[in-house]
Order: C-alpha cells, then sequence, then structure tokens
C-alpha cells in the first residue's frame, strides 16, 4: 500500500517510532568502505544544530561586496579568502554550494557564456558525470574524451593532438575539465602540464582556453599533502569546485564554488523583487549553517589539523594496501598523496566480490580500462570511522572467501 498524507496529523509517539535510527547508521561489524562519507566532525554537526534553527538565507555572493555584511555573511566571506589563498588566489570571488555538482555545473556554465558559442568540453572518461549533465543543461555538444594515461591521468600527447583536429575544423575555444582526484581512482590531472600545453597552443594559434578544476575529492586533499602549487596558480584555470562534504568532514550539503573575480557577471540575473542585487549563483535560497560548519571545522583543524588527520588515514590506507599485496589478494591503483585506493580483486570471479561483501563494506564494483583491457575495480576511501580492526576484518573476510 502506498503512503497516504493523512488527513489528521499523527500522533506524534507513533512519528518518533518510525524515525528511530535505523541500523544503517549503526552496525556491529559492517564498515562503510565504498564511498567518500564518514561521521562529520563533531564541531560541524554542532554549528550546524545551532545554525540551522536560524534559518538564515545566504541568497547571492558576498565575496564581492565591500558593504558591512551580518556576521554569517562575513564568515561565509572569509571562507572564500582562506580557500582563495589556499588554492593560490586570494582574489577569488565564489560561494557556499550543496555539492560539488552545482560547483562544476556553475564553472561549465560560465565557461559557456565567457566564449558565447562555438566550444568544445574536453575531458577524460574518468570524469564525474556532473560534468556530462553540465553539457546537457549547456547544449554543448562538441565533446572530446581524451585517453587517459596507465597512471589514470588525462594523456597530454593526446589532449594537444585533439586540440588541433578540432581546431583544424574551426573550433577555437575550449573548456577543459582538469580532475584532481578522480572518484574511481583517487589520481589527478597535471594541471601544471596542461596549463603549459595551453599557453603553448594559445601562444602559437591563438586558441582561447578555460581550464574548470573538479576537486571535488582532492580539493581538500592535495593542499595539505604536496608542496606543489594548486589551481589559482595556472593562468587558465578560472574555476574550481570542493566538496566540503567529503573530504572536509562537514555535513552534507555543503560545496564550495570559485572563480576568478569577476567571472560570475557571465552567468548574473536581475532579481526582480530587489532592483539593485544580481544574482550570481546557481541555487537562489540556500542555508547560512553549511557555510558557517566550513568556517568553524578549517578554523578549527588549520592546515596542520587538516594534515594530521589525512597523514593518520593514508597509513591506514598503506596497511591495507600492504596487506593485500602481502597476501596476493588484489592489484592496487592509488596516488601516495590520497586515502583512497583503486582495487581490482585477483582469484575471483572476474574481479567481481561475493555479493554479501559487498553489501557488508558498502562497495561498488565497475568496469575501467587498463592496459587495454576492461577490469572489474572497487574503490575504497580510508575515512575518519574507518579502523585498523575493521581493515582486519575485511582482509580476514576477503582470505575467507578467495
Ligand atoms: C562527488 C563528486 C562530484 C559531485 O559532487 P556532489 O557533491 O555529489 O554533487 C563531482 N566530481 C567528483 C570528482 C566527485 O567525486
Amino acid at each position: 500500500m502506498k503512503k497516504e498524507f493523512p488527513q489528521k496529523g499523527l500522533d506524534l509517539e507513533r512519528i518518533k517510532k518510525s524515525l528511530e535510527v535505523g541500523n544503517n547508521y549503526i552496525s556491529e561489524d559492517a564498515v562503510f568502505l565504498g564511498y567518500p562519507q564518514s561521521t562529520p566532525h563533531p564541531l560541524g554537526v554542532e554549528i550546524l544544530a545551532k545554525y540551522i534553527q536560524y534559518n538564515e538565507n545566504h541568497v547571492g555572493t558576498f565575496t564581492n561586496k565591500n558593504m558591512q555584511l551580518n556576521m554569517t555573511r562575513q564568515l561565509e566571506k572569509e571562507l572564500i579568502e582562506m580557500m582563495g589563498q589556499l588554492y593560490g588566489d586570494e582574489d577569488v570571488d565564489g560561494y557556499v554550494t550543496s555539492g560539488g555538482t552545482e560547483g562544476n555545473i556553475m564553472g561549465i556554465w560560465i565557461a559557456r557564456n565567457f566564449f558565447e558559442d562555438n566550444v568544445c568540453l574536453v575531458k577524460t572518461d574518468l570524469t564525474h558525470q556532473s560534468v556530462d549533465k553540465a553539457c546537457n543543461l549547456m547544449k554543448i555538444s562538441e565533446i572530446i574524451n581524451i585517453p587517459y594515461t596507465e597512471k589514470f591521468q588525462m594523456n597530454i600527447n593526446s589532449l594537444k593532438e585533439n586540440i588541433l583536429k578540432k581546431f583544424s575544423i574551426g573550433i577555437q575555444k575550449f573548456i577543459i575539465v582538469c580532475t584532481v582526484g578522480y572518484t574511481m581512482t583517487g589520481t589527478i590531472d597535471n594541471v601544471e602540464e596542461i596549463n603549459y600545453l595551453l599557453q603553448e597552443l594559445e601562444k602559437q594559434y591563438n586558441i582561447k582556453f578555460y581550464i574548470h578544476v573538479d576537486a571535488a575529492i582532492g580539493g581538500l586533499v592535495f593542499p595539505f599533502i604536496s608542496d606543489s602549487e594548486f589551481a589559482f596558480k595556472y593562468k587558465y584555470v578560472y574555476s574550481i569546485s570542493v566538496d566540503p562534504h567529503k573530504m572536509g568532514y562537514i555535513p552534507f550539503a555543503s560545496g564550495i564554488f570559485m572563480c576568478r573575480k569577476g567571472m560570475q557577471k557571465h552567468i548574473e540575473v536581475p532579481i526582480k523583487y530587489a532592483k539593485t542585487v544580481m544574482d550570481k549563483t546557481l541555487i537562489s535560497s540556500r542555508s547560512a549553517a553549511s557555510a558557517v560548519a566550513c568556517w568553524g571545522v578549517f578554523n578549527f583543524l588549520g592546515k596542520n589539523g587538516f594534515k594530521k588527520i589525512l597523514q593518520d588515514l593514508i597509513r591506514l590506507k598503506e596497511y591495507l594496501i600492504q596487506k593485500l599485496e602481502e597476501k596476493q589478494l588484489a592489484m592496487v591503483i592509488s596516488d601516495p598523496g590520497t586515502n583512497m585506493v583503486c582495487i581490482h580483486f585477483i582469484n575471483t570471479n572476474n574481479g567481481l566480490l561475493p555479493e554479501q561483501i559487498e553489501k557488508k563494506y558498502v562497495l561498488d564494483g565497475f568496469y575501467i580500462k587498463y592496459q587495454e583491457e576492461e577490469i572489474v575495480c572497487y574503490k575504497i576511501y580510508i575515512m575518519p570511522h574507518v579502523t585498523k580492526k575493521s581493515l582486519d576484518n575485511f582482509i580476514k573476510d576477503l582470505e575467507n572467501t578467495f
């Protein structure tokens, strides 16, 4: 029977009974391994719970306002300044979004309007499907899928060839989506080399480029682990999307979108009921609470705090890899600078795990091309709720099945 909208409100006790926390949240020996979600940072939960009741609407963008802002808006502005500094440009614009998808749509929307027409979008087969959604929404039909290398990064030689091929049929504007932390492998595109190639191509052929960086996974990982330059340090990077509800340990729904100063003007629309204000965001009404939660947790942790969490997670990941390899259970792909691994299990039925293991550890297998072959892999995210003991249980379960 389908649930009906009740004529008369239900008894409160009955409602509460239905809402008792289910066992998808608490479980004895199962561990959530397959997705980048975790128990949020307790301070994030506390802040969110505190601010949600005031129901403050953060409609608009605050980084381009010089006037006195109310307290939560001021904090959001500071948050974007902090993130801008971390990513190589303190002077960026941006706002707190609902997640990585919104940031990717924003970036590609701005890029498409910035170039006006005749654009081609460049990505790889590993690029997140939110970029496909953006192409569909923007009616971008010229799309190139660049092959990836054996290290699961965009192949730069092929990028050059493909751009020149399109250029020869009259396309002069390219949106390049670079991923810092692919969802399936955790690997990163080499933005530095790509940026350098684009610079050469612009010099030689006057081709125009816009790089959007999808850093949903890696935006709160790589800047704390690696010393190399990031995102806005590179000329052609105009926008970036980050996901605090993944490696930022903030409750859903929290994302951050940032772009070069003033770029949001390419998508702005007047607000009919507020004459002097322009709307420059994808979502209109949004909660102040996520912005304040990000501000609070990021300031509490600092760069050192993030680094410490990641070092511990990466150590646990190395432990898992060592066990898997020692017992010859799997072949592993992993960037040393991340807390995630992509695993191909050897000795199983085409690389597939038995259903009960998939279920217990919330794992989903997928096909990925590796050395000219399609193989089944699983991704594992080592997040703060994962313990050494839970990984030992996982290994034991694997040993018992193979
Ligand atoms: C998760 C993810 C997204 C989408 O983010 P949502 O927060 O789910 O909207 C985009 N890109 C990458 C690489 C991701 O991993």
